[in-house]
């Protein structure tokens, strides 16, 4: 089937993709139909992320299937929510279309946002949609709550506080090369057949990333609440840094305690790259990145899925990466940044 987006107008097509929509947290008080949503938060913080997703920029649409881009589109903003330490609840979903969408791929990308959405009990409450001349573009909001007394910044690390990373590094980046590496295959290729096999877990790290809700309960569990977090986007160095310098410390990371899954390292091999520094320099892990207090030892290393990767230092013993054979190198954050690097993420 293929409908064209004329055939319904903006309205129609509004309608077609929001008429299902039911709305489950009581902080939604009035969703889509209005000039505003209606949101209460009477005894809770207010948390808000905002992403922009561009096509060329930040999604190739040659490998990622509209359904996937709108889940992921969704998981980065509530990744954010979590970072902080709170629960994502709503979202509004903005869109520019070009000409070359049809409804039914509009609906495909609204299929991804709604599971996402159902996966984390999160309400779609409005958005935008109008149309573009350069492509795909998607902006979502996210709004989120949180106990005051709960949330996690990025300024609260403190020396001798552990460093914490869920999960496993760099795969997301791998699962990238590889999409990008059998793309340039399809092009010189009649009938092209891409060799994914075994490589499946790189390539969902990739097209269909997760955001850690699960680590914010254990955590909450636990009783722990970190000094810092934040998530992994743009590669753990990058972000080590910014936990750093917006808590005024240092920290050293030891090269072997990085979680690295056997298909990243094997991928890694394949192209001939140091795993190393694609778990530390990689993005689109959407891990969280956390510090806690050496008190919390105990019960950290209780939880599953997460790793110590280091500990954190007075700032003047600067951020420090211990290799293997025990050498000392200073972090650089060479992670994605699209204004130096046409490809990939903020
Ligand atoms: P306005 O002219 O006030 O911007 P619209 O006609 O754009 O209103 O939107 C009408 C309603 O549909 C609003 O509640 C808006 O939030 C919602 N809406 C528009 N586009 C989307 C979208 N892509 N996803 C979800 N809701 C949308
Ligand atoms: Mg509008």
């Amino acid at each position: 089937m293929s409908t064209e987006i004329a055939s319904l107008g903006e309205f129609g097509l509004i309608d077609r993709l929001t008429k299902d929509i039911k709305l489950q947290n009581q902080s939604s008080k009035y969703g889509i139909g209005d000039d505003a949503a209606v949101l209460s938060y009477p005894d809770k913080e207010v948390l808000v992320a905002t992403d922009i997703l561009m096509e060329g920029v930040h999604f190739d649409l040659v490998y990622t299937p509209l359904m996937h881009l709108g889940y992921k589109s969704a998981i980065v903003n509530f990744s954010d929510i979590y970072a902080m330490n709170g629960k994502p609840k709503q979202i509004t979903v903005s869109i520019a279309l070009g000409k070359r969408f049809q409804v039914e791929d509009i609906e495909a990308f609204y299929e991804g946002v709604k599971i996402a959405c159902k996966e984390h009990q999160v309400d779609i409450i409005g958005g935008d949609t109008t149309s573009s001349f350069t492509g795909l573009a998607i902006s979502i909001t996210c709004i989120g709550e949180a106990k005051k007394e709960d949330i996690v910044y990025r300024t609260g690390a403190k020396n001798t506080d552990l460093i914490c990373v869920s999960g496993n590094l760099g795969a997301a980046y791998m699962g990238l090369q590889l999409l990008e590496r059998e793309k340039e295959v399809f092009k010189g290729s009649k009938n092209p057949q891409p060799d994914f096999a075994g490589k499946e877990y790189i390539l969902e790290r990739q097209l269909r990333p997760r955001a850690r809700k699960d680590i914010i309960e254990a955590l909450e569990k636990a009783k722990i609440k970190p000094t810092s977090m934040m998530d992994v986007s743009d590669g753990l160095s990058s972000e080590l840094m910014h936990i750093c310098t917006q808590s005024n410390v240092g920290c050293r990371v030891f090269e072997e305690n990085l979680p690295i899954d056997y298909q990243t390292a094997l991928m890694a091999e394949e192209f001939n790259m140091n795993v190393t520094t694609c778990a530390m320099n990689g993005g689109e892990d959407y891990e969280l990145l956390f510090t806690v207090p050496i008190s919390d030892h105990e019960k950290i290393i209780q939880i599953e899925d997460i790793r110590l990767i280091g500990h954190i230092t007075e700032a003047k013993l600067n951020t420090i990466l211990v290799t293997r054979d025990n050498q000392e190198m200073e972090l650089k954050a060479q992670g994605w940044n699209p204004l130096k690097n046409n490809k990939d993420t903020e």
